[in-house]
Formats: C-alpha cells, structure tokens, sequence
C-alpha cells in the first residue's frame, strides 16, 4: 500500500484569497450598483512590449523552417540569454558574475520553491514576517518546518525575522543561528527595502556563521534610490554566501510567458562541493530548459528598445505607486513601500485588524486590498496595496478613500 507525502498534510489552507473573493462577491450581490476596484492583485496588466513581441514573432516563424528549428534548448539556458544577462545586469553594475553561473528558468516561484532541494532536510530557515508565502511552504512540503501551531501562524522549526514598522522593515539577526535565509528586496509584501550598506551586513553575517542567503530579486526594476542594491552581489563577499533569483514577470510583464533565472556563484561552497554543480545537476535530471521563444523574447527586454519601452512600463506602475501613496498620506494613513516596489504598505487605522481594514474599505470606498495577516502573524494590522491596476481606476480609488475611508 503506498503512503503519500504527509508533509503536504501540514499545510496550512491557503484561504487568504478564496476568502477575498467571496467577500468580494457577497457584497457585489448585495450592492449590484456599485464599482468595485480591485488594488490587490499581484498581477501585471499593461501588455508584452512591442519590441519583445517582435522578438517573439521571430522566433516563432524560425520554428516552422527545419534550418532555423529548435528542439530542447540546453538546460541551463542559451549562451545568448545567459551572456547578456551577465553584460546588462552583473558586470555593467560591477558584479563579477559570468554566464555560466546563471541558469535560465520558466520563473522565480519554481526557484524559490525548487532551490531548498539541494539543502539537507535539518537545515533550519530563517524568513521574514510577512513573507512571500512560497519560501515557507516549499519547506513545509520538503518536511523542514516541524509543527504548525494554527493560532498563532507559526512553525516549530522556523525563524521568523518580523519586518515592522518599529524596525523600518529591516529584519534584526535572530538569537538563533539559522542555515537557509531568505531575503526579499524590495520586499513583496512590504513593499520596503534594504540599503546597500543593510545588506552588506546579512553578507557579513551569513559569512560567518556559514550560512547560504537566498536573495529573491523579482523586484529590482522598480528600485529608484541609488543606495537600494539591484543585485546582492554588489555587496562584498556575496559569491560565498548568495544565491540570486530574478525574474522576467514584473519587470517585462511575463507572468504568463514564464521565465527568469538563479544565479549561483561557482565560489559557494559547502566544504569541497559547489552548490553551483548541486544545482545544475538537479537542473538537468529535472528541468528541460525554457522554450526557445520566450528565452529571444527574454534576450529582446535587454535591447534598446526593450529597455526604452520596459522603463516606460515600470514607470505607469510606478506613477501608480506614488498615486496611492500620496492619496493615502494626504487620508492621513501611515504608509510605506510604493518607492522601490510597485506594493505600498499601510497601517490600519484605529487600531483595526487587517480584516476589519478589509471589510471597511469594501463598503466605503468600494476599493479591494489584501489584509497583510494573510503574509504572516507580523503583517496583522497591516494593509497591501498594488500599483498594477490602471491608473485612471487607481486614481479613482484613492479618490474615494480619500472622500469616504
Ligand atoms: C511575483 C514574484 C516572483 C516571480 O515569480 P515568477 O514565477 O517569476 O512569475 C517571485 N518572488 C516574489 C516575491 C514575487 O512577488
């Protein structure tokens, strides 16, 4: 008789948007007139740029003729990606990074979720509070995270580092020393960052007590401070301690075309053993490369024009960001994020829970977010905001908060 996975059985439901959505739908049916604007998706909306499109089209015709045909691409990814990921994002910002230490992927969810694989089970992770949910999850599944404790969201065999607004988001060392840190910069949910000099100090520290960061980088197009690193590997010392997710899906808008990248410098070790050569067997035993199509239209977002029109798209996202962030401040909220993140962050206003916030906003404003308690027990009384909408329903909202909320 054979047994399944039970890790899988300590999952906790993932109710938070199911519990969104029916909220949402009982209140449509209750109030059929009314407008609802939804500001809480995790979603882009502006279409693929033309010159990736372009790129794509391309492609796609040399498919159809057997001189120009692709079938598996390589594993790890075509030299042609790799090499002008290494130029554009590593060695243009002085990052001593080469092509073969980035491997091509359909997306920074499958790393992120994929890259604990190649740690021992008793390794003990550390996460901020909120988190993205996947980090955690992904361990649970993987039989690393002990016992779940319902009431108060929190695992036996986890490290939580709570990122609030009493740290200025920066998550503090943790008494206990952990194996696996993940950090997200700029932080989904929080939308807040870490300076350069901030993160030098997470390298310094997981130097020395031999631990692995796990550096997820999905945001890093939307940084507009100079002193926000865009890679971890500006800092010194990070090719022995880092690992680097990035993705393709906020940036260039490829949530449905999948693509994005792990790099793994060939200086992290684990005694003699490179996490470098761990992850490129795992890789080809289980991955067998991102399509041929997407990887040109990959290539094309790093083209002069690709770059011209991609920075024209973060910016409509990010003149969402400030929108919503100086409605929201001018309402007398207390915000954060929305400057190096298209997420802003806000506290709820008396004293109310994440929910309470939630069900409020609904019947004033009309206006959906997600209540920050759904990211972890540190985002209670905290709210999540996105600038992924459309700026005339953007601005719209944050008139209605302002008048009503
Ligand atoms: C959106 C997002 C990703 C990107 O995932 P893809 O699989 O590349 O679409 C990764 N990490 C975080 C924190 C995100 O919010």
């Amino acid at each position: 008789m054979y047994k399944i996975n039970e890790n899988y059985l300590k999952l906790p439901g993932s109710y938070l948007f199911s519990t969104i959505a029916k909220k949402v739908s009982a209140y449509q049916q209750a109030n059929p007139d009314a407008r609802i604007i939804r500001l809480g998706i995790g979603d882009v909306t502006q279409p693929i740029a033309p010159a990736i499109i372009d790129a794509m089209h391309k492609a796609v015709d040399e498919m159809g003729k057997a001189e120009s045909f692709h079938g598996y691409a390589p594993d790890l990814g075509y030299a042609f990606l790799r090499e002008t990921i290494a130029k554009n994002d590593y060695i243009a910002r002085g990052c001593d990074i080469s092509a073969d230490e980035i491997f091509v992927s359909d997306g920074a969810k499958s790393d992120s979720a994929n890259i604990q694989e190649i740690f021992a089970t008793d390794n003990k992770i550390a996460v901020c509070d909120p988190v993205y949910p996947v980090y955690v999850d992904s361990n649970v599944m993987a039989g690393r995270t002990g016992t779940y404790d319902a009431k108060t969201q929190v695992w036996s065999d986890v490290i939580y580092m709570p990122t609030v607004a009493e740290n200025n988001f920066v998550p503090e060392f943790p008494k206990q020393n952990p194996d696996l840190i993940y950090i997200c910069c700029p932080n989904n949910p929080t939308g807040t960052t870490l300076t350069k000099a901030q993160l030098q100090d997470w390298v310094d520290y997981a130097n020395k007590i031999g631990a692995v960061i796990l550096y997820d980088a999905a945001y890093e197009a939307y940084i507009s401070e100079a002193d926000v690193p865009h890679s971890i590997y500006e800092c010194k010392g990070a090719k022995t301690c880092a690992i680097e997710l990035r993705s393709f899906s906020k940036n260039a808008g490829f949530t449905g075309v999948r693509l994005g990248f792990a790099v793994v410098p060939k200086e992290l070790k684990c005694g003699d053993v490179s996490l470098h050569s761990l992850w490129a067997r795992r890789h080809g035993t289980k991955f067998n490369g991102a399509p041929y199509i997407v990887q040109r239209a990959g290539e094309a977002v790093y083209s002069e024009a690709g770059k011209a029109q991609l920075k024209e798209q973060v910016g409509y996202y990010m003149n969402n960001a400030r929108v919503i962030k100086e409605g929201l401040r001018d309402a007398g909220y207390e915000v954060y994020g929305g400057v190096n993140a298209p997420y802003i962050w806000l506290k709820t206003p008396n004293e109310m829970t994440s929910w309470e916030f939630f069900d409020f906003l609904l019947e004033r404003a009309n206006v959906v977010g997600t209540p920050g308690s759904g990211f972890g027990p540190h985002g209670e009384g905290y709210f999540r905001l996105t600038a992924f909408g459309n700026y005339e329903n953007t601005m719209e909202a944050l008139e209605r908060i302002r008048r009503n909320a």
